[in-house]
């Protein structure tokens, strides 16, 4: 089978528009496809101000859609931009997508997103349906997407263009299902044909996620145990029922990295650049970060590390309460991370009463994360659920070593010291609890202070591939695998 013609349409992309590991995988997996010969382009709203923010050059194009939705027309000019020789498509509809968040103020979201997502969905599918060549797979990200294969398969099937494409509906995260009131069903056009209980309605709401676990051609999630996970009542977020019902169809491929832009030996935000074997580096950013934060300047205190979203399945309030503790047996702690505004709260206030040992800063800030990275000797991943995660792959890369809670992503892509030292990247515990925690910090705080046995685990991470190659291998099988079932 020759290259495929392959659309991504997603809600953010990295490098143009970022809040979570979505964007990571829908900037870099294209790009691995592309190298596997298929034709990628990525589909995604014109958030003007962050996109903008970025430097990225936006030019504009001569084509243009028209959407109704809500009463009303919705013009959207498209726009293209070009980044690591991918195509990014940027839908512009200012009303709709110029604000100050991509998805909702901090921690909150807004009322009109059905609306956003919808109107995106379906310039997507028009862009698509006009496109020059025929687009063999539509591949479609969280529940921001899920409407797509049901609206084409309703709706846009008529169109030579599309008319034979495959759909395969990515979960990155099960948690948002995108749940809105049933009288949007008209107000948007949305095709009422399955709105019932073993269709897109979830207690008399619309369900954009089931929408997409559906009518999908193909499901996939983003590592193998978090596919087995969201298939049980503690995983699967009142829809684990339904998904056993599409086993049949749903295939875990775990994340990969851009291993490039993320390279402690090539990247330009972090003080001194180092690989594996070679510690002096590292060192140094250690250092520059202890004194960029106001911490300590010690060599040998662990510094840990946590880069995330302040949501409840981060398990922040586990580091919380271990921290104080932490704290006591002289360890450092950094902290980048938005989300929950209490939770921002009581971090800023251990940071305060603790400023030599206790560094937070709030607000999304690669460089300031990546800074972090290379400095961290250990990063904590205490996730109540991870589907893949993406910030133990970095850490790993940059030789901070993960301690993480054995789930999803982080189960399959760590492996821990204790059960296999001659393969460990990190250390696990299995149980969500405070003293369960505290126990793996101690673990690897106790290799720390043991240099040879440190330097062989740090070499093991970084070396170890999170590269996308095996898993672009993967999606290139199950797009060609659909494909023959036409
Ligand atoms: P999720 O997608 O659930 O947020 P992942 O671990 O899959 O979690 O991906 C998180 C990504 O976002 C990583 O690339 C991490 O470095 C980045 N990230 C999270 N919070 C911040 C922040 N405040 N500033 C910079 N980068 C961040």
């Amino acid at each position: 089978m020759a290259g495929l013609n392959i659309v991504f349409i997603a809600s953010e992309a990295a490098p143009l528009a970022k809040t979570g590991g979505l964007a990571d995988v829908a900037g870099t997996l294209p790009l691995a496809l592309q190298h596997l010969g298929h034709r990628v382009s990525v589909i995604l709203p014109y958030y003007r101000k962050q996109i903008d923010a970025t430097g990225t050059s936006v030019r504009a194009t001569d084509k243009g859609v028209d959407i109704w939705a809500d009463r009303q027309q919705w013009h959207c000019p498209i726009h293209e931009a070009e980044s690591n020789g991918l195509k990014f498509i940027l839908i512009e509809q200012d009303e709709l997508f110029d604000r100050d968040g991509l998805y909702g103020p901090p921690g909150d979201a807004y009322a009109d997103n059905l609306l956003r997502y919808t109107v995106f969905n379906r310039a997507a599918l028009e862009l698509s349906a006009h496109s020059d060549t025929a687009v063999d797979i539509l591949h479609c990200h969280d529940w921001q997407t899920g409407m797509i294969p049901l609206l084409l398969k309703s709706q846009y099937l008529h169109y030579p263009a599309i008319a034979r494409a495959k759909t395969v509906f990515t979960i990155h995260n099960l948690a948002y299902q995108g749940i809105f009131d049933a009288d949007w069903i008209g107000r948007l056009g949305i095709p009422t044909h399955h709105f019932h209980h073993d269709g897109f309605e979830f207690h008399h709401q619309i369900n954009c996620m089931k929408a997409g676990i559906l009518m999908a051609d193909e499901i996939t999630t983003v590592s193998q145990t978090y596919a087995e996970e969201i298939c049980t009542p503690e995983y699967g977020c009142g829809l684990d029922g339904f998904l056993l019902n599409h086993t049949h169809k749903l295939a875990g491929i775990v994340n990969g990295l851009d291993i490039e832009a993320w390279n402690p030996a090539t990247d330009t935000h972090i003080r001194a650049n180092y690989e594996a074997g070679k510690s002096g580096g590292k060192k140094v950013c250690k250092q520059t970060l202890q004194e960029k934060a106001g911490l300590t300047i010690d060599a040998d205190a662990p510094l840990m590390a946590a880069i995330t979203r302040l949501a409840e399945q981060k398990g922040i309030d586990l580091l919380l309460a271990a921290a104080p503790r932490w704290i006591a047996q002289g360890y450092q702690l950094a902290m980048l991370g938005s989300g929950d505004p209490h939770t921002e709260q009581q971090l800023r206030e251990l940071a305060a009463a603790h400023p030599d040992q206790f560094f937070f800063r709030s607000g999304f800030n690669e460089s300031l994360a990546r800074e972090i990275y290379a400095a961290a000797d250990i990063f904590l991943m205490p996730s109540r659920f991870e589907p893949c995660g993406l910030g133990q792959l970095m850490a790993m890369r940059y030789g901070a070593v993960p301690v993480v809670r054995a789930t999803g992503g982080l189960k399959d892509t760590v492996c821990d010291f204790d059960a296999a030292r001659g393969r460990a990247t990190g250390f696990h515990f299995r149980e969500a609890t405070i003293e369960a925690f505290d126990a793996a910090v101690e673990r690897a705080v106790a290799i720390y202070r043991q240099p040879a046995v440190w330097s062989r685990l740090t070499g093991r991470a970084m070396r170890r591939d999170s590269s996308w190659q095996a898993s672009a291998a993967q999606y290139d099988t199950l797009y060609k695998t659909v494909l023959k079932r036409r």
